[in-house]
């Protein structure tokens, strides 16, 4: 299982755990311990320490000191794909406050040592299309959408300025450009600042609408996608590739008991969603011939990079807090169904 052999596994989903370090002077004792040379997170659930122990298998596990700079190592060989032609998918799965918008963006505020796997991801992007400029003549386009309630809506939209917030219920499929979502706005771009200053647009306009900043973005799915083309010149043959960097709703369960109206309506909808993302990539882990794209927008969205040749790259988070640790099981048993 381990990860080294990156050519090996195309079209594989991968799973690396991140554990984030313990915060506060907390005494409790942490739930969660790693060992990163045999790839496994193990967990003590409850009472019983350390004879109640469980262990759970990843492509890789990173401990609490690991710096942004290793945890993107291995993300690294997928962003050269993107350029030669594959789709890819990397997303980041668990409750909130466990570590995924700093694995994905980096901490509020970010230095280069201490930025996250997008920022990487698009520097590499660029850096190899100006390594191959006078061979390929690529050409980057940025598309920013949310999912909220199973809408799909447009992040990026000059609407969005004059208070309206366009969705689109109609997600086309195997389209010759690749662009399944052909009304949102699709902004070409030249550098990583481009697309960092997109990102924040898509951020500002993803809270409009919504009274909380931090409620919304925990409570929908954003997705920026990175559609590559490119033109070989002298041969004149085309690749395309896309690169969909997604930030999934927290998927803490809401109390049953005390969610009401919106809240319960929104509990719903991610719940509906994260599970039709489980499922679709645990029926492609078992090579399930039926492959359940269809149950939700997030699944729809992403078929492209979900399966067949595409690469997948699930980061799940887990917080050392022994105070979610349910929630933390849940997410560790969540991969381990994909993996
Ligand atoms: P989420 O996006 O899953 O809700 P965050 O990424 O916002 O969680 O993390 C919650 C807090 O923990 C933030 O203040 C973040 O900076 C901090 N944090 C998360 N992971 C790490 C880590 N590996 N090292 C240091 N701080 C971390
Ligand atoms: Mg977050």
């Amino acid at each position: 299982k381990l990860y080294n052999q990156v050519q090996d596994l195309k079209g594989s989903i991968r799973v690396y755990c991140r554990v984030r370090p313990a915060f506060g002077t907390v005494k409790k004792p942490r739930c969660v311990d790693c060992i990163d040379e045999t790839n496994m997170a193990v967990i003590t659930p409850g009472k019983g320490g350390k004879d109640n122990l469980k262990t759970f298998t990843y492509n890789r596990v990173f401990g609490p000191t690991a710096t942004q700079a290793l945890v993107y190592v291995d993300t690294q060989p997928l962003i050269r794909s993107v350029l030669d032609g594959y789709n890819v998918c990397i997303f980041a799965y668990d409750q909130t406050g466990s570590g995924k918008t700093f694995t994905m963006t980096g901490p509020d505020v970010f230095t280069t040592e201490t930025m996250g796997v997008n920022y990487r991801s698009l520097n590499d992007l660029f850096d190899i299309q100006q390594q191959r400029k006078n061979m390929i003549a690529y050409e980057v386009r940025v598309q920013m959408l949310e999912i909220y309630n199973e809408m799909v809506r447009d992040l990026l939209s000059s609407d969005v300025a004059n208070k309206k917030y366009p969705f689109y219920d109609k997600i086309r499929l195997g389209t010759q450009d690749g662009i399944n979502v052909p009304d949102a706005a699709l902004i070409p771009v030249s550098k990583t600042d481009d697309v960092i200053r997109l990102m924040n647009l898509g951020h500002k306009n993803r809270a409009v609408g919504s009274t909380a900043m931090n409620q919304r973005s925990s409570r929908s799915h954003s997705c920026l996608t990175v559609h590559v083309s490119g033109k070989d010149l002298t041969t004149g043959s085309t690749v395309r590739g896309c690169m969909h960097l997604v930030d999934l709703a927290g998927s803490e369960r809401a109390d049953k008991t005390e969610a009401t109206g919106d809240r319960l309506k929104e509990a719903t909808f991610i719940n509906k969603s994260l599970s039709a993302l489980g499922d679709v990539i645990a029926s492609l882990a078992q090579k399930s011939t039926h492959v359940p794209y269809r149950n939700s927008k997030l699944t729809l969205l992403l078929q492209d990079a979900l399966g067949g040749q595409a690469k997948t790259l699930m980061f799940i988070h887990v917080s050392p807090d022994p105070d979610t640790v349910g929630e933390t099981i849940s997410t560790l048993k969540f991969a381990e169904r994909v993996s």
